[in-house]
């Protein structure tokens, strides 16, 4: 998978994507990330990415042209491409989407926004989709970014290892716990619940899913 970040701040990056199962990713090749700042495509000697508001109101608004012409640079000509807007008000990220993006694309391209969001002409012109991380609203698309990169990787074959994948198949368990089997803070104990300590691996399955349940 080949994730394309368009962001004002392609520093903002490199330090998530230099550790860890993501960076191991990178170096297998199994996932790669390309990086093209708006501020690249303007054509004034300011390399002005913002502007003011049509209509009046407070802030600045992202131009449409060199976000369009970042993001058709990203483009070029590949066909199972994935185009998306990161925004408050867009469709909310889940895993089950993750899984979609993953199965589809070969390239999503993330388009970070900065001041008050961006020209609205950009989701027609590229046919994009809005895609929000969550209902609370950020400085930038850029940790958005990451976050859907992130866990879109985690669905590409080969970034996680054997176990940590087959964790992903089974019940997603809400409380992990490791050793000791107790320990004591301000002279209280707290121990791990019995039925993990049992060997019984059904019993264990059973018990997750029910914490799975009354969690969600
Ligand atoms: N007034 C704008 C609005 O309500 O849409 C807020 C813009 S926000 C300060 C700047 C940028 O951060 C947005 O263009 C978007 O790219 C990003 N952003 C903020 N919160 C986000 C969220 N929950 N999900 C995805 N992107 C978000």
């Amino acid at each position: 998978m080949r994730f394309h970040i368009i962001t004002i701040f392609p520093e903002m990056f490199q330090s998530y994507l230099g550790e860890s199962i993501l960076a191991r990713a990178i170096k297998k090749k199994k996932i790669s990330f390309s990086f093209y700042n708006p501020r690249d495509f303007t054509d004034d000697k300011h390399r002005r990415v913002d502007d003011r508001p049509y209509g009046g109101g407070p802030g600045m608004v992202m131009r449409a042209e060199p976000v369009i012409a970042a993001a058709k640079k990203a483009r070029g000509r590949k066909k199972k491409v994935k185009t998306i807007i990161l925004s408050p008000s867009g469709k909310q990220f889940t895993n089950a989407y993750a899984r979609t993006l993953a199965k589809k694309y070969t390239d999503i391209i993330l388009i970070s926004g900065r001041y008050e969001g961006i020209d609205a002409r950009v989701k027609k012109a590229l046919r994009a989709e809005e895609v929000s991380v969550g209902p609370y609203v950020l400085t930038g698309g850029e940790l958005p970014a990451m976050i859907i990169a992130d866990v879109v990787a985690r669905q590409v074959s080969g970034v996680l290892g054997k176990s940590a994948s087959l964790e992903e198949l089974r019940t997603a368990s809400p409380e992990v716990y490791t050793r000791p089997d107790e320990i004591v803070v301000s002279s209280k104990k707290y121990k791990v619940p019995k039925i993990l300590l049992s060997g019984d691996h059904a019993k264990i399955e059973r018990w997750r899913e029910d914490k799975q349940k009354k969690k969600s």
